[in-house]
């Protein structure tokens, strides 16, 4: 077993680790999207007089688009932006990722999903996105994998992350407990959900930020790919 994984169950008095079910955040760990998301979030920024970097958009990946901007607001005029402001800014970032061509999957992440599949454990996707046809896009790039109620999107959520709140959804709908399920994450603020759901939390870098910031927020491991975490597989998934 895993010495993270060891450690985890010790500090939670787990009697047991009996996984059933990996939640799967979407950006960053299932498609390579980070870096159009960032990209357009910059330039939106930007063209409203704002200083943003792409650290700064990977730092604030797993936030609502409003709270993002509503935390610029903040910053550099001490109070959060009106409702028309905030839409005016979201749709230039959402007109930015548009003109992008479809992100592309993360190396190796289908590799990574056919193994938990092949050992029977449930497969949920926990995201921030509002895509309507989300499951359909996963079923063209990752067939066989994903199901309509294992799923768990800014539909379903109220607060979103880092809020618990969605992998308490998410373990709600696997009808697991929390010594039952583990979360693959890839951003500071979706690790601070799942560590604060209780859960095992795997933090992938695939993006550009320093892996303390994922470190700082709790993850158990840390991992720079995909690659690794299959490396990896049998000490934590069995
Ligand atoms: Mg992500």
């Amino acid at each position: 077993m895993n010495l993270q994984l060891k450690k985890f169950i010790e500090k939670n008095n787990f009697h047991q680790f009996d996984l059933k079910a990996v939640f799967f955040d979407m950006d960053g760990v299932l498609f390579d999207s980070m870096p159009l998301h960032a990209e357009a979030w910059v330039k939106a920024m930007n063209d409203f007089g704002f200083e943003f970097s792409l650290y700064d958009a990977y730092m604030n990946e797993g936030r609502t688009g409003e709270s993002t901007i509503d935390e610029m607001f903040v910053k550099k005029y001490g109070h959060a932006a009106d409702q028309q402001t905030k839409q005016k800014i979201y749709d230039i970032k959402a007109k930015y990722f548009n003109e992008c061509p479809a992100p592309k999957q993360i190396s190796d992440a289908f590799e990574l999903l056919k193994m938990v599949k092949a050992k029977g454990l449930q497969i949920f996707v926990v995201t921030g996105s509002a895509q309507i046809s989300l499951l359909d896009t996963l079923d063209k790039n990752f067939p066989n994998i994903f199901e309509k109620d294992k799923m768990v999107t800014a539909f379903d959520c109220k607060i979103g992350k880092p809020d618990p709140e969605p992998y308490l959804l998410a373990l709600q709908k696997a009808g697991v407990a929390k010594n039952q399920a583990v979360v693959v994450e890839n951003a500071p603020l979706g690790v601070q959900s799942g560590v604060a759901a209780g859960l095992f939390t795997i933090g992938i870098n695939t993006g550009i930020l320093r892996p303390e910031e994922l470190e700082k927020e709790g993850a158990n491991i840390i991992y720079p790919n995909m690659k690794t975490l299959i490396e990896n597989f049998d000490e934590i998934f069995f």
